[in-house]
């Protein structure tokens, strides 16, 4: 449709206007098509906040969207869109704890240099204080993004769920 309103216009225009518009001029339908595909697909990074699988990027990883319930670890063992396992061999996610730490360290090492330009002197309370709320506060979160990271690196993305091969 969109292809056909963008055809007609520009021919519209090229015989009322004596100059042609730019838009769709240079694009053939076979472009149009490919932007299309291309704006179906979920990119890296939402998908990897969202905690979507990582082979199609649509189904969810932890089976509640609550971060702070108990359940906030539960995993779905596949993929519930395509099928993807979500732990390809025991012990899988012990990596993800370096993820984790890295992160850690990361926000902890913000949140000191923020606190440098904040305060006149950092006291030890509140680098205490910050790395509870970062180690504690943010676990739920920690916990997810590390995993969705890990599983990332190695599971790589193959398409929308309708266009790949349910596992
Ligand atoms: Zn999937």
């Amino acid at each position: 449709m969109l292809v056909l309103i963008g055809d007609i216009t520009s021919i519209l225009f090229s015989k009322i206007l004596p100059y042609r518009i730019p838009l769709y001029q240079n694009v053939s339908i076979r472009d149009l098509k490919f932007m299309a595909m291309k704006n179906s697909q979920v990119s890296l990074l939402p998908s990897i906040i969202k905690a979507k699988c990582p082979r199609c990027r649509e189904g969810n990883m932890f089976t509640t969207g609550n971060l702070y319930s108990r359940q906030f670890s539960d995993m779905y063992p596949n993929c519930p869109c395509c099928g993807q396992t979500f732990e390809p061999e025991p012990g899988f996610y012990y990596g993800a704890m370096y993820v984790s730490f890295g992160l850690s360290t990361g926000i902890f090492l913000a949140v000191i240099l923020a606190l440098n330009f904040l305060v006149e002197e950092i006291t030890l309370p509140m680098v205490l204080i910050s790395v509870i709320i970062i180690v504690l506060g943010l676990l739920p979160i920690m916990f997810r993004l590390s995993r969705a990271i890990w599983i990332n690196i190695f599971i790589h993305y193959e398409g929308p769920c309708s266009d790949i091969p349910r596992k």
